[in-house]
């Protein structure tokens, strides 16, 4: 068979009085007073460990959804089992069996299931309607139309047979198990994570982020009720540091799917390193992890542009996406009227409940989150050559609530120029009109990741110095526009540095990485 040509599944605008709002009014409320108890799921079978956490809601931290059960070492013995048992039988139905089980998932997602899904977003992870749209709703199903878009191609990609011999590529998943490792920004990010390795044949152990449970397991359900069998994902939340030691110790790993941060995903491959003589393979480390991103403006561009792409890259989703613009360059000549323009933008900004419809910035994740941000700010406030200019006030009374904040530094390499700081936090540094060139190694070289990052221009020359210079700082580089909200299928995502592998998640490249090739020749 032969999938669909790919479409992004579109985004709805949820106007007063739709369909849509109605039914997403609905689950919030639901949601709030249901208090659900959420289990270690392992080839199938419900399991309560007793050992819970509570899933809260950032931007009102005492109201709690439910509890969760934490898994630990024996539950993360007993999914390695459950994975490997579950792998015989997944591994060799034919691929369309596989694919058809994602595509009736992604069905769900964007009908019947989506307001649970954008409901649950919004709550556990404090997104807006609209962030929780393009996330758990399109961005999720897009993910999963798209690899059965590249699968039915690949699998139809087969070597030339000559006179004397038939030859097939046959795309064997690993051998072994996957283990899937989530952040909690973005619910299509976890969910991909461990549909991207099962969709190939893998199975797969799925640690969600320990501050997104409550939507990983909505997702987890939807898998389910699109019929995916027991045990091709396992879903295993509790702690990092008390199941990664037996699943990474494992001799069947065979395969590390992670986004988070660039420190977590450094010891895991230290320590899959430390140990390689105990696999059977060499397990394949994808990861995704930290940004500094970068918004160069050229005198030649428009102001109002650069202030409306400042803004949105910066503050929408509190700045919590890796791809958030958190450091720019702006040439003092235009100052005055990207300030100016800037300071509009941030005034229209609404902050607080996220069940609100016009509010465009919700909480930050938790407390550590906000204390984290509160100290980079602290440090501005504290410094001789940087200024906050606009916000700096942070309140976690009631949620994790940070004012979008601007620091000008007069230091390029000062603290906020360099750090992630994973909030809504955005840093100004003014370079002379004529030092375009060396802004641009500047920039190059301030930072050691290299995700995402912008050119603002209206000069087509000072559009391809910047395209040349910074080729290496970028694995999403774009002109005239926010560096964030990659689409699916449009603008494959991923960085290379110490941003990762840039295997670009929802991609062919990334799907290989799921698979092992065997090429076979019959002689005639
Ligand atoms: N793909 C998202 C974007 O382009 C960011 C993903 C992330 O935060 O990991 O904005």
């Amino acid at each position: 068979p032969k999938v669909n040509p790919f479409v992004n599944e579109p985004v709805k605008s949820y106007l007063p009085g739709s369909p849509e709002r109605i039914e997403l009014q609905r689950e919030l409320e639901r949601m709030k007073s249901e208090n659900i108890e959420i289990p270690v799921i392992i080839g199938g079978k419900e399991i309560k460990t007793g050992n819970t956490a509570a899933c809260v809601m950032p931007h009102d931290h005492k109201h709690v959804l439910g509890h969760y059960h934490k898994a630990g070492r024996r539950e993360a013995v007993l999914a390695i089992e459950a994975a490997l048992e579950a792998k015989k039988k997944w591994e060799r139905l034919p691929w369309s069996s596989r694919v058809a089980i994602f595509l009736k998932a992604a069905e769900l997602a964007a009908g019947p299931w989506r307001a649970k899904l954008n409901a649950a977003t919004m709550l556990n992870q404090s997104k807006t309607f609209k962030q929780a749209e393009i996330d758990a709703a399109c961005e999720l199903v897009d993910f999963m139309r798209f690899n059965a878009h590249c699968l039915s191609n690949l699998y139809a990609d087969q070597p030339i047979s000559g006179l004397s011999a038939w030859n097939k590529t046959d795309y064997r998943p690993l051998e072994g198990f996957v283990f899937a490792v989530a952040p909690f920004n973005f619910t299509a990010i976890g969910s991909n994570l461990a549909a991207a390795p099962a969709i190939c044949g893998n199975t797969v152990l799925l640690k969600p982020a320990s501050t997104a449970v409550y939507s990983a397991y909505v997702v987890y359900k939807l898998y389910e009720a699109a019929g995916l069998p027991a045990g091709v994902i396992n879903f295993l939340p509790g702690d990092a540091s008390e199941i990664s030691e037996v699943i990474l110790g494992h001799e069947s790993m065979s395969g590390v799917h992670f986004t988070g941060s660039t420190k977590v995903f450094q010891t895991i491959w230290k320590t899959v390193g430390s140990q390689l003589d105990s696999y059977r393979t060499f397990p394949r480390l994808v990861g995704e992890t930290g940004g500094k991103n970068f918004v160069v403006v050229h005198s030649s561009a428009d102001p109002k542009t650069v202030a409306h792409g400042l803004a949105e890259g910066a503050f929408e989703y509190q700045g919590q996406k890796c791809s958030a613009a958190s450091r720019t360059y702006v040439p003092k000549s235009l100052w005055p009227q990207v300030q100016d323009a800037l300071m509009a933008e941030i005034d229209k900004i609404k902050i607080g409940n996220v069940e609100v419809f016009d509010t465009f910035m919700g909480a930050v994740i938790d407390e550590k989150s906000f204390n984290n941000i509160k100290g980079y700010i602290q440090a501005a406030k504290n410094a001789e050559d940087a200024k906050i200019i606009a916000g700096g006030g942070c309140s976690g009374d009631k949620g994790y609530f940070v004012e979008p904040t601007v620091i000008l530094t007069e230091n390029p390499h000062f603290v906020t120029m360099q750090e992630e700081i994973f909030g809504p936090v955005l840093t100004v540094y003014l370079y002379e009109d004529e030092a375009f060139e060396e802004t641009l190694k500047l920039c190059d070289t301030t930072s050691k990741y290299g995700l995402t990052g912008s050119i603002f221009a209206r000069d087509p020359y000072a559009i391809q110095l910047a395209n040349e210079a910074l080729t290496h700082s970028a694995g999403n580089f774009y002109i005239n526009v926010r560096p964030t909200g990659a689409v699916v299928g449009q603008q494959p995502f991923g960085g290379a540095r110490l941003s990762g592998t840039n295997d670009k998640a929802g991609s062919m490249l990334n799907l290989l990485r799921w698979l092992s090739p065997r090429s076979i020749k019959e002689n005639l």
